[in-house]
């Protein structure tokens, strides 16, 4: 008898993550279905995805641009809902056998938690609910959910880790390319435009994580997830830059092993290891060329000029309601710089303020963490404004 196909849900199935795992699914020759599409504003690319991946059911989340749409040309087996809470349903349906949390800020943070709850395998590359709620949910994940890293430096960290037992991991170092700056001198990055920023050398990724690569809050953001994922005290979780993008990220095992995963820059991979786990197979990502020349360069990352790392580092170490304060500022500052209302220097600056504002609190229910991403957004306005 033929092998069931897995039935995927792709949270988010219009961004930069969700069309590279529908290019997974679609070469899977069967093995993968896309069984749920959702998309928040672009719905024309939405129903072109419909027509040809023919999901049971679509998501438009926002509900005013799913109100206005023409809805015509959908497949009319494929079933449609709208609004935000919609994900929930969509995030545990009982004819889904995997999540792709693929929606991007903590707007993904709901349909995860329903996902871990209904105690679904969730292939996570919304490192933001790990930032915001990581505590709270990699509880979660405890009880019976399966949560699987999708972020390439949290894949290979994974596929690293393999190599040893969990009590023998000394350190877990996470790569960055350093993002389009990394040689710019503070005046330099003073005149950064959006459409430099929006420019990465290595990886093609949707607007708010190209900007969080350039001022390295990506990477802090990561040294929070890596935290929770992993379940690793802050002070073992170290960043050097590596501007090739070729090694992912490495593990050092108490003995002095580093154990490194490698492969071309490319997002289909670690979405298609998440997505089979625990089988590996052949696959559509690019392969590196040894027949070439190959040149792999560290060097420490420098702190002064990316200050970013640093209150990454601080919430990793602080839990409690420090990363739902330093995620949501953040969000909110990218939102910022993007409409041409803030410096790309000024985003860091007022993330800072922000966190050192907050009224700390080690161990915050849910409710108060999703409270407290709309305080610091508030605040970070009135920062624009002081
Ligand atoms: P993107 O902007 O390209 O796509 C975001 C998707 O989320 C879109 O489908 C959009 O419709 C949906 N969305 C946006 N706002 C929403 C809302 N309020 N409610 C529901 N859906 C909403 O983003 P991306 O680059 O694909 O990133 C997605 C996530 O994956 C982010 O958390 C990012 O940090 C992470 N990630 C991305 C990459 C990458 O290569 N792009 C790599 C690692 C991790
Ligand atoms: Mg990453």
């Amino acid at each position: 008898m033929a092998e069931q196909p897995k039935r995927i849900a792709v949270l988010g199935s219009t961004g930069s993550i969700g069309t590279r795992a529908l290019d997974v699914i679609e070469s899977s020759q069967g093995r993968l279905e896309a069984t749920i599409l959702t998309a928040h504003s672009r719905l024309e690319e939405l129903v072109r995805q419909a027509q040809r991946h023919r999901p049971r059911i679509v998501v438009a989340t926002d509900p005013t641009a799913a109100e206005a749409f023409d809805w015509r040309r959908l497949p009319p087996d494929c079933e449609l809902l709208t609004g935000p809470e919609s994900l929930i349903a969509a995030a545990s349906h009982p004819e889904v056998d995997v999540v792709l949390a693929g929606i991007v800020g903590s707007a993904g943070l709901a349909s995860t938690w329903a996902a871990l709850e209904h105690r679904k395998t969730v292939a996570l590359a919304n490192k933001e609910t790990l930032v915001m709620a990581g505590q709270q949910v990699s509880a979660l994940a405890r009880q019976g959910g399966t949560l699987l890293p999708v972020d390439s430096e949290h894949s290979a960290l994974f596929q690293a880790s393999q190599a040893g037992r969990p009590a023998e991991i000394e350190r877990l170092v996470l790569t960055a390319s350093g993002g389009p700056f990394r040689h710019l001198n503070p005046a330099e990055l003073q005149r950064v435009t959006v459409a430099e920023a929006l420019s990465h050398p290595t990886w093609d990724m949707g607007p708010k994580i190209t900007v969080d690569s350039a001022t390295m809050m990506n990477k802090a953001l990561e040294i929070v997830e890596a935290r929770w994922l992993f379940d690793v005290p802050a002070e073992r979780v170290a960043v050097v830059i590596h501007p090739q993008s070729i090694v992912h990220s490495m593990v050092e095992f108490i003995d002095g092993s580093v154990i490194a995963q490698l492969s071309p820059p490319d997002m289909r991979l670690p979405i298609q290891y998440a997505l089979y786990y625990p089988e590996r197979v052949a696959g559509v990502a690019k392969r590196l060329d040894w027949a070439s020349a190959l040149r792999l360069e560290f060097e420490p990352p420098n702190r002064e000029r990316f200050p970013a790392l640093a209150l990454g580092e601080q919430c990793a170490a602080a839990g409690g309601t420090s990363g739902a304060v330093l995620n949501a500022a953040n969000e909110a500052a990218v939102e910022l710089f993007l409409a041409g209302d803030l410096h790309f220097t000024e985003i860091v600056p007022a993330c800072r303020s922000v966190l050192a504002a907050h009224h700390y609190e080690p161990r915050p229910t849910l409710e108060r963490l999703i409270e407290l991403d709309g305080w610091a957004r508030q605040e970070i306005s009135r920062w624009m404004c002081a």
